[in-house]
C-alpha cells in the first residue's frame, strides 16, 4: 500500500507565524526572535544506495538543527515522500519548542530521507540508513545531536544509526541516538512513550473541561507508533475508542473498537484494513465524528479550513507534528475546542529519549515503572504550566506552550549572549 501522496506544504510558513505570534505575545526581544527564525545548521547530501536489483538509487537525506542553546539538538529521522528542506526545518523548530515546555536540557533537530520506505527491502533500508548515518558522523553525536525514530522510523533504525557511528569511531556509542533497541541501551517505555504521554495530557485536559475519562469517545487518525499505543492506552484508561484510521482508511463501531485484538490484526497484516470489529469510515469522515477527544496521530496539515468547521470533538489533542494549520487552529478555538496543541501533547516521546540518554551516559538503567513514573510527573506538571499560563495570558493552549517555550530559550540565549 503506497503512502498517500498529498504533501503537506507551507509547514514553515505555520511554524514562522507561530513563532511571530508568541514573540509578540511575550515581547521578545529582536534579536533573539531573528535568530530563532532560522535554523542554525542545515546539511543535506546524496545517499548513493545499492538496491536489490543492482541498481543504484541516489536519494537525498537532510538534517537541520535549529537551536543548541540548551543543549545539543534533539529530534527524529523520518523516511517518507513528501519530505523536504521545510519541512523538516518546521519539525526542528517544533522541536527546539517540544523540548523547552517539558524543560529537558535539548535544542531541536529532524532529519529526513525522501525515499517510499513501503516500497523498500529490509536490506535496502539498511544500505540507505547506514550511508546516511556516515554522512552525518561529523555533525551528530552525544554532546550535539542525537537522532530518534520518526514517521517509518524505528528502533531497527536507530541501531543501524547508533553501529554506524560507532564503527566510524572506533567504539561503541549508545547515546549517539535514543529509541535504540534495549539490547543496546534503549530505555524501556521508549516505544510507547509519545502514545503515553498523550494519554496523560488527555486525562489533565478532560479534568480540565470537566468531562470524565471514563466512557469518553475518543477518535484516532494514524494507527503507527504513535496512534497505535496511545489507542490501547487510552482504552486501559476507560475511554472508549471509536474509530480509528491509517493509510487504508478507517474503521468506526459506536460501542467502541477492540483495540488489544486490531493491534494483534496489524502486526499481521501491517494495516488496519479488512479487519472486522467495525464499519469502513474514510479518513475525513472520521475526522468530523462526533467526540469527546479528537487525536490526529499521523502527518501534518490534517485539520484546515475545510473541515474544521466540521469538527465535532470537545477536545483535539495533537498527537502528530503540526496537524493543525494555524486557519484551521483559529477556527477550532472559536467554535469552543479545546486544541492541546503537538508541542505539549506529543512531547511524551523526547523527554523518554532524553531518559534513554540520560541512562546511557551512566550506564545504570530505570524500570518500566520507575520510566513510566518520571514520564507521568513532567507532562503533568507541563501541562499544568502550560494550562496556567493560558489563564494569566488569557490566551488558547497553543499561544501558552509557545510562550512557555520561547521564554525558556530566550532565557538561555540572553545567559549566553551572542558570540563573539
Ligand atoms: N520524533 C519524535 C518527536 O517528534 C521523538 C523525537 C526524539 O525522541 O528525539 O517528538
Amino acid at each position: 500500500m503506497a503512502a498517500d501522496l498529498t504533501c503537506p506544504t507551507n509547514v514553515l510558513e505555520s511554524a514562522l507565524q507561530q513563532l511571530d505570534d508568541a514573540a509578540a505575545l511575550v515581547d521578545l526581544h529582536p534579536d533573539v526572535h531573528a535568530k530563532l527564525r532560522k535554523p542554525r545548521r542545515t546539511l543535506t547530501v546524496s545517499i548513493p544506495t545499492r538496491m536489490d536489483d543492482g541498481r543504484l538509487e541516489v536519494f537525498t537525506g537532510i538534517r537541520v538543527q535549529h537551536n543548541m542553546d540548551r543543549g545539543p539538538c534533539k529530534g527524529g529521522m523520518r523516511y517518507h515522500p513528501c519530505v523536504t528542506v521545510d519541512e523538516v526545518t518546521a519539525l526542528a523548530m517544533w522541536m527546539t519548542w517540544k523540548c523547552a515546555v517539558v524543560n529537558i536540557p535539548y535544542g531541536g533537530g529532524k532529519g529526513g530521507v525522501i525515499c517510499e520506505p513501503m516500497q523498500m527491502s529490509e536490506r535496502e533500508l539498511e544500505n540507505m540508513t547506514r550511508r546516511f548515518a556516515s554522512e552525518l558522523v561529523e555533525i551528530i553525536g552525544p554532546e550535539q545531536d542525537i537522532p530518534a525514530p520518526d514517521v517509518n522510523t524505528d528502533e531497527r533504525v536507530m541501531g543501524w544509526l547508533m553501529d554506524t557511528y560507532s564503527m566510524q569511531k572506533g567504539y561503541s556509542v549508545p547515546a549517539v541516538v535514543t529509541g535504540k533497541p534495549i539490547a543496546i541501551g534503549g530505555s524501556l517505555g521508549r516505544a510507547k512513550a509519545t502514545g503515553r504521554g498523550i494519554v496523560f495530557v488527555t486525562r489533565e485536559a478532560l479534568r480540565t473541561r470537566g468531562i470524565p475519562v471514563e466512557g469518553a469517545r475518543v477518535v484516532v487518525q494514524g494507527f503507527g507508533k504513535v496512534g497505535g499505543a496511545f489507542a490501547e492506552l487510552v482504552e486501559e484508561l476507560g475511554a472508549k475508542v471509536i474509530a480509528v484510521s491509517d493509510v487504508t482508511g478507517g474503521l468506526f463501531n459506536a460501542n467502541g473498537l477492540p483495540i488489544g485484538e486490531l493491534s494483534a490484526y496489524t502486526k499481521q497484516n501491517r494495516f488496519i484494513e479488512g479487519f472486522e470489529g467495525g464499519e469502513p469510515i474514510t479518513n475525513e469522515e472520521l475526522l468530523t465524528l462526533e467526540c469527546e477527544v479528537l487525536v490526529p496521530a499521523a502527518l501534518e496539515n490534517v485539520l484546515t479550513v475545510a473541515n474544521a468547521p466540521h469538527v465535532s470533538a470537545k477536545l483535539v489533542v495533537e498527537g502528530a507534528n503540526g496537524p493543525t494549520t494555524p486557519e484551521a487552529g483559529r477556527i477550532l478555538i472559536d467554535r469552543g475546542i479545546f486544541l492541546v496543541p503537538d508541542i505539549l501533547a506529543n512531547a511524551g516521546g523526547v523527554t523518554v529519549s532524553y531518559f534513554e540518554w540520560c541512562q546511557g551516559l551512566q550506564m545504570l538503567f530505570w524500570t518500566e515503572e520507575e520510566v513510566n513514573r518520571r514520564l507521568e510527573d513532567v507532562m503533568v506538571r507541563a501541562y499544568h504550566e502550560v494550562h496556567g499560563r493560558s489563564c494569566d495570558l488569557q490566551t488558547d493552549m497553543r499561544n501558552a506552550a509557545m510562550a512557555v517555550a520561547v521564554e525558556r530559550v530566550a532565557e538561555a540565549i540572553m545567559a549566553r549572549g551572542i558570540y563573539p
